[in-house]
């Protein structure tokens, strides 16, 4: 496989990674507020099962109105218990146990109220339950969502990409000391990244002013719990004054991750304080 085809799918699966991430992310973000599921508990005790709360917060009124609907039903719904599901397509309200039992008119009237539920979230925003909400892509997965709202993950959209460009120029500026394969696209720490990158661009430019070029290879870039480490091979060809210059500039690099990985860890600890 060519090594633009290997870039390119290296590039997609972090890409993939990141989307699921903020669906993820967006999803806990729009959950549905205790408060309001305690609210809908309350008025409508009898089926608004657990499941409602694993709804987005955006759908507490029209779950609300369809509870209303099961209560106007009738007794005979009284053996029935629902299931809630936030699905691709929509609120997804499930009735256990089999419904032959019942009354064709209260059937059809659960029939309704379960089409029109799911009918209905797909034009309500998920996070603020305004209409003529619209289906967004975000990785695999997707949200219902109104114009403002689709506007907000579509920048957060945008940035993941702006970061993987940005990521994908550095890496095209240091190739000439990374094996080809290095993807180098991986996301580290900010502070991580800085020194990263100076480092790289250091090493660079020693590796140029002395005509190194194929020489001299950064075979590992990697971060592992808030630490940088780098590892650089030498040809025979690069005198012991250069491999000096340049294990000093990793020497410094990994000493100065240490000390902000020790910084930003004593931060997490005084803010869980
Ligand atoms: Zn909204």
């Amino acid at each position: 496989m060519p090594i633009e085809d290997i870039r390119a799918r290296q590039r997609q699966s972090l890409t993939n990674a990141a989307h699921s991430r903020l669906w993820l992310q967006l999803s806990e973000e729009m959950s549905m507020q205790q408060d309001h599921f305690h609210q809908l508990q309350a008025l409508h005790g009898k089926y608004c099962h657990g499941t409602v709360a694993t709804l987005p917060d955006g759908w507490t009124d029209i779950v609300k109105k369809f509870l209303g609907e099961m209560d106007d039903i009738g007794d005979l719904v009284d053996a029935v218990s629902l299931r809630f599901e936030r699905s691709a397509d929509g609120a997804r309200a499930f009735a256990f146990p089999e419904m032959s039992r019942w009354h064709p008119h209260q059937m059809n009237s659960l029939r309704i109220a379960q089409r029109d539920l799911l009918h209905v979230s797909r034009e309500t925003c998920e996070r603020c339950g305004k209409g003529n909400a619209a289906p967004i892509a975000v990785g695999d997965g997707g949200f219902f969502l109104c114009e403002e709202h689709t506007a907000e993950v579509q920048e957060q959209l945008t940035a993941l990409t702006e970061a993987m460009d940005d990521r994908a120029r550095f890496r095209d500026s240091v190739s000439d000391i990374l094996p080809p394969t290095t993807a180098l696209l991986l996301p580290m720490t900010e502070y991580n990244t800085a020194i990263m990158r100076k480092a790289l661009l250091d090493i660079k430019a020693i590796v140029e002013a002395k005509g190194l070029v194929g020489h001299v290879t950064a075979t590992k870039v990697v971060e592992s719990e808030g630490q940088l480490f780098l590892t650089v091979r030498f040809g025979p060809q690069v005198d012991p004054g250069a491999q000096f210059e340049i294990a000093d500039i990793v020497k410094h690099a990994e000493w100065e991750s240490d000390q902000a990985s020790l910084a930003a860890n004593k931060e997490d600890r005084d803010d869980a304080r």
